[in-house]
C-alpha cells in the first residue's frame, strides 16, 4: 500500500531526530561522567517527562501508569479500538550506552509522528510505553515496568530492597507512587492487539551480515546451575598420577566437552562455565573439590533441555570414570520466548522492502517482550549496533540504520494496524 511507506527522506529527518533525542535522555543520569538512570529515581521521572512532550508533539494522549511506565495513545479511526502496543525501555545499565531501549521507545515515537503528520488513522489505536525497568539495575529484580502492564508483580516485590536498604514499596512512595495501587497499571487483555518492539542487536551478526535490521525469531530460553566435582585432596609429591580423585582434571576435561558439544549443536545454542573455584587450592595440593558454573542458552527450549542433559550426563559418565561424585543444582530457568509468527511475517516484509533482505536471529539478550509474551503476540526489530557493543558507553548506531529502522517500523505497523 503505496501510503504505508515513507520515504527515504523522511526517515532520515525522524533518524535524525531519534540520534538527537537519544543524545538529550543521556543527559539524563544521576552522574555527570555516564548514564546511568535506574527505576524510581528523579532521573527516570524527568526522562518520563521529556519523553511525554515528543509523544504530546506526536499527537498523543500521555499518561505515567502505577508502576512509572510512561504511556501515550494516538487513537484509532474508531476511538476505543484495541491498540497495536510499541515500546522499549527507558532505564539503563550503570555507565550505560544511549541506545539500549531508548531507540525503540523514539523510533517508536517517529512511527506516530509521521502518522500524525499525515492525519492518518489507522483501525488500530497505536500506544507507546517506554518501561520504567527492564534491566533491574537498582533493585536486582527485572521487568518491573513490563510486568506492571501484564498484572504480573508477585506480592513480594514491594518489600524488596535496593543497595541501600530502600524497598520499592519505599522508593515509590518517594516518587509520588503508591505501591497498593501497581495493579491499577495492569491491562486488560483485550485493549491489546500485539507488542512489537524495536531495539539495537547487541550482538554482531547483522554487522557480519552487511545488514542494517533483522527480524528475531525467539528471545533465548536460560539455565543456570551450580556445579561440583568432589574427588580427593592429596599430597602433590605423594599420591601416584594412577591414584589420584582430581577434581580440576576432571572440571578440566568436562569444561572442553562442553565448549565442543555446544559447538557442534550448531550456532544458535550457547554454554558457558563462568566461574570455577577450587579447593583447598593450593599449589601443592591435588584439588579435592572444584565449583564451577554452568549458563546454557537458546531460542528454543527443547534442544536446550537435550543440550543441558547431554552436558551433565557426561559430566557424571567423567566423574565416575575418575572415581569421584558430580552433582548439579539449577538455580536460574527461564523459558524462550518465541516471537509470533504473522508479526515476524509482518517485520521481515517490511524489512524487505527497506534493505532488499532480511535476516531472521534470536536473541541472546532479555527483553521486554519476555514478560509481554505471557499476556499477547510479541515481535522484534533489531537494529545493527558497532561490534554489538551494549551495557557500555561506546555502544553506537548509525542514522542510517536507524531511518531504515523507522521505515520499516511504519510500514509494519500500518500493515499490521490495517489487518
Ligand atoms: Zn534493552
Amino acid at each position: 500500500m503505496s501510503n504505508s511507506l515513507m520515504t527515504a527522506s523522511e526517515a532520515q529527518s525522524a533518524a535524525a531526530r531519534v540520534m538527537a533525542r537519544c543524545d538529550a535522555l543521556a543527559e539524563i543520569s544521576e552522574n555527570e561522567e555516564g548514564l546511568t538512570r535506574v527505576y524510581l529515581s528523579p532521573e527516570q521521572l524527568r526522562a518520563n517527562a521529556r519523553v511525554a512532550e515528543w509523544m504530546q508533539a506526536a499527537g498523543m494522549t500521555t499518561w505515567q501508569d502505577a508502576v512509572g511506565n510512561i504511556c501515550g495513545r494516538y487513537e484509532s479511526a474508531e476511538p476505543g479500538a484495541k491498540a497495536l502496543l510499541l515500546g522499549s525501555h527507558l532505564d539503563t545499565v550503570r555507565n550505560a550506552g544511549r541506545y539500549d531501549g531508548m531507540l525503540g521507545v523514539l523510533s517508536a515515537i517517529e512511527t506516530v509522528q509521521w502518522l500524525h503528520e499525515r492525519q492518518q488513522r489507522l483501525p488500530l489505536a497505536i500506544e507507546i510505553v517506554g518501561f520504567g525497568d527492564e534491566e533491574g539495575t537498582r533493585f536486582g529484580i527485572t521487568l518491573l515496568g513490563s510486568r506492571g502492564i501484564t498484572g504480573t508483580w508477585p506480592e513480594s516485590w514491594l518489600a524488596h530492597p535496593d543497595g541501600n536498604g530502600t524497598t520499592v514499596a519505599e522508593a515509590m512512595q518517594d516518587v509520588g507512587l503508591d505501591g497498593a495501587k501497581i495493579m491499577q497499571a495492569a491491562r486488560d487483555v483485550n485493549d491489546i492487539a500485539a507488542y512489537l518492539e524495536l531495539h539495537i542487536e547487541q550482538g554482531p551478526c547483522l554487522e557480519q551480515e552487511d545488514l542494517a535490521l533483522g527480524v528475531v525469531t525467539a528471545i533465548n530460553g536460560a539455565r543456570r546451575l551450580n556445579c561440583c566435582f568432589v574427588g580427593e585432596a592429596g599430597h602433590a609429591g605423594t599420591v601416584p598420577m594412577t591414584h589420584r580423585q582430581d577434581a580440576l582434571a576432571a572440571a578440566a576435561e568436562w569444561m572442553v566437552f562442553v565448549e565442543q558439544t555446544t559447538r557442534e549443536q550448531g550456532p544458535q545454542l550457547v554454554a558457558t562455565v563462568g566461574t570455577l573455584s577450587c579447593l583447598p587450592g593450593a599449589v601443592n595440593v591435588i584439588p579435592g573439590e572444584v565449583q564451577l558454573s554452568l549458563d546454557v542458552r537458546g531460542p528454543q527450549d527443547e534442544p536446550l533441555e537435550r543440550l543441558q542433559s547431554l552436558l551433565l550426563n557426561q559430566a557424571e559418565a567423567i566423574a565416575r570414570r575418575r572415581g569421584l561424585t558430580f552433582t548439579a543444582n539449577e538455580y536460574y530457568r527461564i523459558a524462550a520466548t518465541a516471537c509470533d509468527a504473522r508479526l515476524q511475517q509482518a517485520l521481515s516484509h517490511a524489512v524487505e522492502t527497506v534493505q532488499g533482505r532480511s535476516l531472521s536471529l534470536p536473541s541472546g539478550a532479555g527483553h521486554d517482550a519476555i514478560a509481554i509474551a505471557e499476556r499477547w503476540p510479541v515481535g522484534m526489530l533489531f537494529v545493527r549496533n558497532h561490534r554489538g557493543i551494549s551495557h557500555h558507553p561506546a555502544e553506537s548506531v548509525q542514522a542510517t540504520d536507524v531511518a531504515q529502522g523507522v521505515q520499516a517500523y511504519v510500514q509494519a505497523v500500518c500493515d499490521l494496524a490495517r489487518g
